[in-house]
């Protein structure tokens, strides 16, 4: 009989999920709040970056927000809040930020993404329809030492194919002759990619749709129902949807609904902000990033996307304008015909973070047949169609594939079961008896 899996959320790995499962022959049903795209998948800068495997807890990381917190449009913002949860999760994460654990996730990001383009262009091969740009990133910087700086972490991507070639201020400019003289140095990775995002979560879920995904729109899920260690629904308002198997890619959420299985993954909102300038007063064919201030620029179809900040503690989605304020100083400062006047339809997102930087994937602890796909934080657009096949081939049970078995290690929820990982206290239940997972 055909297997039924259930996914609860319908943003970028949601689908990617959605879209492997239905590919590997399973019912597959997709239950979301939102009645179309609401996640932080729509808006987002769309960037395809395996050159950007870093966690983001790195060393210094947190000095630098303390040194920042009082400017009220620094581009990382640690908000004082006394929420155990969000206390936790800092402590947490300041645990991380040393070099020994950067060169561990920067390891670990590396090969979940070696195969990343190549997904994305199968995707296109498949027939997913979604504005996709094959034009490379470009990494720009007021000096050369901060462009060495990143060259140095970049190093460890080369082994799968993503270069970062170095340029000097000149050289930027004949590539994007709209940057200013403040550029003094570049590095290009011609390798990466960019999409509309919006149009790859429509053209996915179209797809997904195509092979026979049900999508039920419009249903919050508040509750999981499980016999000991095996789940055997879910909950949304008076609806209850059963399955053989559950997978949990709720973004931000994805921590509270792990918790009503049991299992409350660490997992926290850090806010970003965007705007689309469609005045046309800047050309850029490159995706580009103004290294010192951290503002992502993707052209897309009839307009530049200006994204950036990283807040923490702040789990709303207005949009604070002094912190949008701080991403159209920096890009009038780097790009001197950009006008520095307030734009129209701002937008704010919640990247799902985790206290050591990297995604949450694969098997709950304590329960036999529900997976976890969150935690992606800046690179969930970049990572869900490797995340979908991790939990293709957990839920397929390959045992032979090591291949994918140690690429997946390092993601697994079970982490956080440890001590001194910041979630001790969610010590798992059940049994933890697998099916023949990985
Ligand atoms: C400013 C900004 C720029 C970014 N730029 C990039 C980039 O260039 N490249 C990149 O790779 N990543 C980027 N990201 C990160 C990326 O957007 C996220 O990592 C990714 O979108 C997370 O996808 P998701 O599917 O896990 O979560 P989401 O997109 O948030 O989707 C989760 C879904 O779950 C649903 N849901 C939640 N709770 C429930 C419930 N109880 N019941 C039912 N449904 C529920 C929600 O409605 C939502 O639709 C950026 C993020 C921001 C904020």
């Amino acid at each position: 009989m055909t297997e039924k899996a259930v996914i609860v959320g319908a943003g970028m790995v949601g689908l990617a999920a959605a879209y492997r499962l239905a590919r590997d022959g399973l019912d597959v049903t997709v239950v979301d709040t939102a009645l179309s795209g609401s996640g932080a998948s729509t808006r987002n800068a769309g960037w395809i970056v395996p050159v950007m495997s870093t966690p983001v807890p790195a060393p210094g990381m947190l000095g630098k927000a303390l040194r920042w917190m009082a400017r009220r449009d620094s581009p990382l913002h640690i908000r004082p809040s006394l929420r155990p949860d969000h206390v936790r999760f800092m402590a947490s994460m300041l645990r991380h930020c040393n070099s020994r654990d950067y060169q561990h996730g920067i390891a670990a990001l590396v090969a979940l993404n070696e195969r990343t383009v190549s997904l994305f262009d199968g995707y296109q091969q498949d027939g997913v329809r979604f504005e996709y740009h094959r034009t490379g990133h470009l990494l720009v910087f007021r000096t050369r030492e901060a462009m060495h700086a990143h060259r140095a972490d970049f190093a460890p991507m080369e082994r799968i194919g993503h270069t970062a070639a170095a340029l000097s201020g000149d050289e930027v400019r004949d590539l994007e002759p709209a940057l200013g003289t403040c550029v003094r140095a570049g590095l290009r990775c011609a390798q990466e990619r960019h999409v509309d995002p919006a149009t790859l979560v429509t053209g996915l879920e179209q797809r997904c749709r195509d092979l026979g995904v049900r999508f039920l729109h419009g249903r919050h899920v508040t509750a999981i129902r499980s016999q000991g260690s095996l789940t055997t629904s879910v909950l949304a308002g008076d609806e209850e949807i059963g399955g053989d198997l559950f997978v949990l890619a709720a973004g931000v959420h994805s921590g509270a609904l792990s918790g009503l299985a049991g299992f409350p993954l660490p997992i926290q909102p850090g806010k970003g902000y965007g705007f689309d300038d469609t005045s046309g007063s800047v050309q850029l064919r490159h995706s580009v990033y103004l290294g010192e201030a951290k503002v992502a620029i993707t052209p897309l179809s009839g307009r530049l996307r200006f994204a950036g900040t990283m807040e923490f503690g702040n789990s709303d989605s207005t949009v604070a304008p002094h912190r949008l304020r701080g991403i159209i100083r920096s890009a009038s400062e780097y790009l001197p015909d950009f006008p520095p006047a307030p734009q129209q339809h701002p937008w704010a997102g919640l990247r799902p973070m985790t206290p050591d930087g990297l995604p949450v994937i694969g098997p709950l602890p304590g329960k036999d047949n529900v997976f976890v796909a969150s935690g992606h934080g800046m690179l969930g657009v970049t990572l869900a169609p490797m995340t979908a096949e991790i939990l293709s081939a957990q839920i397929k049970g390959e045992k032979h594939d090591s291949d994918i078995a140690n690429t997946a290690r390092p993601f697994s929820p079970q982490r956080f079961a440890r001590r001194g990982t910041g979630n001790q206290r969610f010590a798992p239940r059940g049994t933890g008896k697998r099916p023949a997972g990985l």
